[in-house]
């Protein structure tokens, strides 16, 4: 510590100041005296010499990381989503491109006569709860780059209640944290791109200029460029110093729904408008068929600009969930709902095992009350709740949970089946 206070009679080694209140002048070690400017001076040439030599020594082995081959890739995709074949292929390929485009440029073997490999944001279209996101989640996971989700329903132009577009990249930065050149070679997923779709193909006409100003903004993103992030309430920037991001090689992932689109394709393909259909078993199989179709143009008479449209170049859709795929996604991928429930109990020494019938009665639930996937859960866990709070008090080894056992839980809940999900 310096010695007693008040013009203590220290200077600083490094400048010279001598102790003033203004200026203090502290002993850091016996024989060594600084000024409080002249330390942070030091500390912040400290960190950014730690930064540098950690960043320098990154960057190579990243560079040379093998990028998995797109079979690879669609193997570990399959042990955790069900079905959605094609989306799998597309994306597998598109990722590998990706990565290996940023490679190339990380090596730099690119020079200036050479093919420019574009980047291949990807647009994911099919219904809700059908494993978009959970695509770009697991390959995310698999690459092991920063991920964010972000809805595009709560973007809004400059000016306007609501995000930022800017700000989508503030939950990259922060997913990875505020690492700025782990961010820039991230995935950004985002959701619901459907809903900012401006609501005439025909711009002239009923004019819809906050989705169609958020689709502007968004462009400037996905075509790469560097914009300015605001670290948005980030603990580590509480001035909100603006952080320049280059969005090159982020790679976007979009996913929308895009109720009704299966019009506009059966509309390009001159069959008939679904949904007159008097049987509604055979319009729906329609309806399955026809999104597999879908072309930029369909997204087009959407409402999606077509810059936009340019700048998501691979298109790909993902299919209703049937029974059949609802009762795989229940115990097949590697993080199943039944197996998370199994381990659980299996931490208690309890061997939990459901029948057969009682799978199906929990998928025939989650069909009756149109929750899909996403609502496999909160019924397996209404299921199970009541057991779970009591058997880690019993000496139980082993719990079955049959049919019968799923329906008197349920019927217990009746509020399930207005829980809003879809
Ligand atoms: P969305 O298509 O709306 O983005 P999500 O990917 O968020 O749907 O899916 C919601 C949940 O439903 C996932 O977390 C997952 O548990 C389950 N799920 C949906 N589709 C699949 C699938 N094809 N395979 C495995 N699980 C799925």
């Amino acid at each position: 510590m310096a010695k007693k206070s008040s013009g203590n009679g220290l200077s600083c080694a490094m400048c010279g100041t001598v102790d003033s209140p203004s200026s203090p002048v502290v002993e850091i070690m016996p024989g060594l005296s600084l000024c409080t400017d002249c330390i942070s001076y030091i500390d912040t040439a400290a960190a950014a010499e730690l930064g540098k030599r950690a960043s320098d020594s990154q960057p190579a082995p990243k560079a040379k990381r093998s990028i998995p081959k797109p079979k690879e890739i669609k193997e570990y995709l399959d042990q955790y989503i069900i079905g959605q074949d094609e989306a799998k292929k597309y994306m597998a390929v598109a990722v590998y491109n990706h990565y290996k485009r940023i490679a190339r440029l990380d090596a730099g073997e690119q020079d200036a006569e050479d093919v420019d490999i574009e980047k291949s944001n990807v647009i994911l279209v099919g219904p809700t709860g059908t494993g978009k996101t959970l695509l770009a989640k697991t390959i995310a996971r698999l690459l092991d780059v920063p991920f964010t989700i972000v809805d595009a329903t709560v973007l809004t132009e400059a000016g306007y209640v609501g995000e930022d577009i800017e700000s989508l990249l503030t939950r990259l930065l922060q997913a990875c944290d505020y690492d700025v050149k782990r961010a820039e070679r991230g995935i950004v997923f985002i959701d619901e791109i459907d809903k900012i779709a401006r609501k005439s193909d025909n711009p002239s006409i009923t004019r819809d200029v906050s989705g169609e100003g958020v689709q502007q903004g968004l462009l400037k993103l996905l075509e790469g460029s560097t914009v300015l992030v605001p670290p948005n309430g980030g603990r580590k920037h509480p001035e909100q110093k603006m952080i320049p991001v280059d969005t090159k090689n982020i790679l976007f992932v979009c996913g929308g729904a895009f109720d009704g689109i299966e019009r506009k394709i059966a509309a390009r393909l001159n069959t008939h408008t679904v949904g007159y259909a008097h049987n509604s078993g055979d319009a729906k199989k329609k309806r399955e068929n026809l999104m597999r179709y879908v072309m930029p143009q369909d997204l087009k008479s959407f409402g999606l600009i077509p810059e936009i449209i340019g700048r998501l170049p691979v298109l790909t859709a993902l299919n209703p969930l049937d029974r059949e795929a609802l009762r795989r996604i229940l115990v097949e991928p590697k993080n199943a709902i039944i197996r998370q429930y199994q381990k659980l109990f299996e931490m208690d020494g309890v061997e939990l095992t459901f029948t057969d019938d009682a799978l199906d009665t929990i998928v025939d639930k989650a069909i009756e009350y149109k929750l899909g996937a996403r609502g496999l859960r909160s019924i397996v866990e209404t299921v199970m709740v009541d057991a779970m709070y009591e058997v880690p008090s019993t000496k139980q080894k082993k719990f079955t949970v049959d049919a019968a056992y799923v329906l008197e839980k349920l019927s217990r809940n009746p509020g399930l089946n207005q829980s809003g999900e879809q």
